[in-house]
């Protein structure tokens, strides 16, 4: 049976992606803050330490695969943001890379998101400081600018930059690592932007050419196909799930 750790284990897309593993078989070890077989808080570095160490505990140091759902939207602050959504997702990843390394057909996905695309993420002075694991300076540039939505947008550029590069260091020893970059999907990180005076107008106005807000398990069943041995030969790619969202905003980038 193959086993998963997954983050973001007890809610919205996380949840769904539990289950869908489930489904196909695998035993999942569910990292969050509350409700999951590993309790952590992955906004610190002693909380990532924590996860990993408890990770490596319940799979006895081999994984066949991981899941980085965790993350937080624009209504949370700048620095959590960057925190949890990109040192949160590649701080696990170098921790149980190894472990992954000793699995059976290993794989990882990064939920990364569109908002990665948006606003000129890549001339962010955090971005560079992240890509440089420079979490202290990444968090006062973040802080600085103090605009929680390019913070988010930063992170999910940085954290789908680090995947791609991993993707490609992480070929030799047979672990495939891929993005599954969602549009808006229906989740508590949804509503609460929707319930932010600062950005609901726009979040309600930007609708997939599908005409609505995706589902969790629409974003879960994805993420199931790249961790099966039906994706063998995918790898390092960003896989848009957003109901046309990246088609509509981006038609002649791919
Ligand atoms: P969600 O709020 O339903 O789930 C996020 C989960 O992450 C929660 O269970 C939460 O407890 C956990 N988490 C947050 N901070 C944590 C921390 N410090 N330590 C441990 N766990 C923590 O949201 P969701 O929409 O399912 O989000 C999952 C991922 O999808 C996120 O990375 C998000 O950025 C991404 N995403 C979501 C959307 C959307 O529209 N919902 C769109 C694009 C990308």
């Amino acid at each position: 049976m193959p086993v998963t750790a997954v983050s973001g284990s007890a809610s919205g897309i996380g949840a769904a992606v539990c289950q869908a593993l489930r489904a196909a078989g695998h035993r999942i070890i569910g990292i969050d803050r509350a409700n999951a077989e590993v309790i952590a808080d992955l906004s610190s570095p002693a909380g990532r330490q924590a996860a990993i160490s408890a990770v490596l505990e319940q799979s006895a140091g081999v994984l066949d695969g991981l899941v980085c759902c965790a993350g937080v939207g624009s209504s949370a602050t700048s620095d959590i943001i960057i925190a949890v959504n990109y040192f949160g997702v590649t701080e696990l990843l170098d921790g149980l890379a190894d472990a992954l390394a000793r699995g059976d057909k290993p794989a990882a996905v990064v939920i990364g998101s569109i908002a990665a695309t948006h606003a000129k993420p890549d001339q962010q002075p955090m971005v560079a400081a992240m890509l440089a694991s420079n979490e202290t300076l990444a968090l006062e540039h973040a802080n600085a600018l103090g605009l929680s939505h390019v913070a988010y947008a930063s992170s999910k550029y940085a954290v789908t930059r680090n995947a791609r590069s991993k993707a490609v260091a992480w070929a030799k020893q047979g672990i495939r690592l891929n993005v599954v970059a969602p549009g808006a999907v229906e989740t508590p990180l949804h509503q609460a932007s929707l319930n932010d005076p600062r950005f609901a107008k726009a979040v309600r106005e930007f609708v997939a050419p599908l005409g609505r807000s995706g589902h969790p398990e629409e974003i879960a069943q994805v993420v199931a196909f790249l961790q099966s041995a039906q994706a063998s030969f995918v790898h390092g790619s960003v896989i848009f799930v957003d109901g046309g969202m990246d088609a509509m905003v981006r038609p002649a980038s791919f």
